[in-house]
C-alpha cells in the first residue's frame, strides 16, 4: 500500500509501531539514542539517506503538541540537524513533518523526516 494510502486509513490516538519501538517492545537499530528522543533508519528510504527523528513521548501528529512541548520539539530539529551531519549530508537535506491526512501521515506518533544523499525537487507531490 502506498505511504498516500495508507495515511488515508491510519488512525491517530492508537498505539502505533513507532510507539512500540520507542519503549523498546519492537526491536530496532538506532543511529541516534539519548533521553528524550532516537533517530533510525525508514524502512523504505526516499533518498540515498533517510531516517527519523521520533520522541519517546507519543505525541500523535505536531498539531497536537502543546506549549510544553516546546523544548521536546526544538530538541528534536537539533537532533535531526545533528544526526544528518553524522550521516554525511554536508551538501544539504530536507526535513518533513507531515500532518494529517492531507499531510499524508501515515504513522500516528510525530516524526521529522531526514532525507539527504540526492539533489531534491520543489514543490514536493
Ligand atoms: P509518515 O507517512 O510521515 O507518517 O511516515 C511514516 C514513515 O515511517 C514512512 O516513511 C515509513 O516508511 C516509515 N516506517 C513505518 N514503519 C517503520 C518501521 N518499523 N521502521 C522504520 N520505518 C518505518
Amino acid at each position: 500500500m502506498s505511504e498516500v494510502k495508507k495515511a488515508q486509513t491510519a488512525s491517530p490516538g492508537e498505539d502505533t509501531i513507532f510507539g512500540k519501538i520507542s519503549r523498546g517492545e519492537v526491536p530496532c537499530k538506532f543511529i541516534y539514542e539519548d533521553n528524550q528522543c532516537m533517530a533510525f533508519n525508514d524502512m523504505s528510504p526516499q533518498a540515498p539517506v533517510h531516517f527519523l527523528v521520533i520522541p519517546r513521548k507519543p505525541i500523535p501528529k505536531i498539531e497536537d503538541a502543546t506549549e510544553e512541548d516546546e523544548q521536546l520539539l526544538g530538541h528534536m530539529l537539533f537532533v535531526a540537524k545533528k544526526v544528518a551531519m553524522q550521516q554525511g549530508l554536508e551538501n544539504g537535506y530536507r526535513l518533513v513533518i507531515n500532518n494529517g491526512k492531507d499531510g499524508a501521515q501515515s504513522v500516528y506518533h510525530i516524526h521529522i523526516h531526514v532525507m539527504g544523499g540526492r539533489q531534491m525537487g520543489w514543490p514536493p507531490g
